[in-house]
């Protein structure tokens, strides 16, 4: 599948080598899958809901089913779990949907996270909607650290096409909310779709320049909800690449384990043409390039169940554990796969639990994360069309 990357843009394989340095620098191990993968960041989804219906996401809304609210977990039981999480070794969260501002209060949730030790950061990718100025300064007053908003485009009527909302000015006095309110870094998150934006590369890189923004652009992943992805629709991270160099000369940045993103630092411009300093440019290229030998992220949706990669097809339900009515004693919780004769983690840290059910929550997880599967790097397009068929949910539903 791979797009053949040049040189420079394949300077991220060769960073990934010295990644371990950082891994062995807690010791805590319990949540490794059976490739030695550790987990450390947590994706957690508050609603599937959206008010847009962007073209690479939503199905088409008469189609759409969303949770039930009575299924969608409490900010208190999306805390517990992370508090259990934590204890085996989450350390960053990020909190996403569907649009995670639809959430009513959300800045109750950021509270309750942001006592749990061990976590270290608190940051939301949101479509800017709702993010007023009012509740920048609360969310950042709750805890959250940095926030990535999402922007396709810079044209009034094509961002309307892409996201079905007549947003940008919008969306571009949320940036600036953001900023007021002490939200940092802030990132921009574009998919590229041939055809659609890749003629906006380079002015989206201009405003994010402009204002000091961090950029990423994302190549098309399978994950829609209308069943318009093909390989043809996906602009490459070397082909953006390419795009870019033609103004910027590209700085590679050294790669932190786990990170989605090669990333580039913006120097002297080849076509100088005034503009500030950019934070950094980042390209995640999970079709052409992916990133899974060292994934270190799993999610939580927003009714409750725990998926270990974006491909997978299994989702592991940890409400039984939580509401008591269901299950109190977590007994017909059924666990994964069976799991005997695998190779266990060694150096298993121990952890005090403060109940039963939390243990048992815990030692569910734990068996879940050793069935994380290898990830997109190892499908071939066959398996990849496969996955497509059996997906049980579009990028909306999980939690991008
Ligand atoms: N609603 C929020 C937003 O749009 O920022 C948060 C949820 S959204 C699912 C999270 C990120 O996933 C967004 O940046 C979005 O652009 C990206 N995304 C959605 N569908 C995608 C797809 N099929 N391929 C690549 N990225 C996708
Ligand atoms: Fe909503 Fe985000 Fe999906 Fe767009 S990408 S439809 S804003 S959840």
């Amino acid at each position: 599948m791979s797009n053949g990357a040049g040189s420079q843009f394949s300077e991220r394989n060769k960073t990934r080598e010295g990644d371990n340095d950082d891994v062995t620098s807690t010791a805590c191990r319990s949540l490794v899958d059976q490739r030695g993968r550790i987990a450390r960041k947590l994706r957690i989804s508050v609603t599937d809901r959206c008010n847009f219906s962007c073209l690479f996401c939503m199905p088409s809304r008469n189609s759409i089913s969303w949770i039930p609210n009575e299924q969608l977990l409490t900010f208190e039981e999306i805390a517990r779990i992370t508090q259990i999480l934590s204890s085996l070794g989450i350390e960053k969260v990020r909190i996403t949907g569907g649009e995670p501002l639809l959430r009513e209060g959300l800045e109750t949730l950021i509270g309750l996270l942001s006592k749990i030790k061990g976590i270290r950061s608190i940051d939301m990718t949101t479509n800017g909607w709702f993010l007023s100025s009012s509740k920048a300064r609360a969310l950042r007053k709750a805890g959250v650290r940095s926030m990535t908003m999402s922007l396709h485009s810079l044209k009034r009527d094509r961002f309307k096409k892409i996201s079905g909302m007549d947003g940008l000015q919008r969306i571009i006095d949320s940036i600036e909310a953001a900023r007021e309110a002490g939200i940092y870094p802030i990132k921009i998150n574009t998919v590229a779709i041939k055809g659609y934006n890749d003629d906006e590369i380079i002015d989206i890189v201009n405003f994010a320049k402009e204002r000091g923004l961090s950029l990423r652009f994302i190549e098309f992943m399978p994950l829609d909800g209308q069943n318009i992805w093909n390989p043809e629709m996906v602009v490459s991270g070397k082909q953006i690449f390419d795009i870019i160099s033609k103004h910027y000369k590209l700085n590679p940045k050294k790669r932190s384990h786990g990170d989605t993103a090669t990333t580039y630092e913006l120097t002297e411009s080849a076509n100088e043409i005034g503009y500030g300093k950019a934070a950094d440019i980042g390209l995640i290229t999970p079709i052409s390039n992916p990133f899974c030998a060292d994934c270190d992220r799993i999610r939580l949706t927003a009714d409750g169940k725990l998926l270990l990669c974006l491909f997978d097809s299994s989702y592991y339900d940890l409400k039984p554990f939580l509401r008591s009515g269901i299950d109190k004693t977590g007994q017909n919780c059924s666990y994964p796969r069976d799991c005997s004769g695998l190779e266990k983690p060694s150096a298993l840290k121990i952890v005090q639990y403060e109940s039963d059910k939390d243990k048992r929550l815990a030692d569910y997880i734990t068996s879940c994360v050793l069935m994380k599967p290898p990830g997109i790097e190892y499908m071939t397009p066959l398996s990849l069309e496969k996955m497509r068929e059996k997906r049980p949910r579009a990028m909306y539903g999980i939690g991008g």
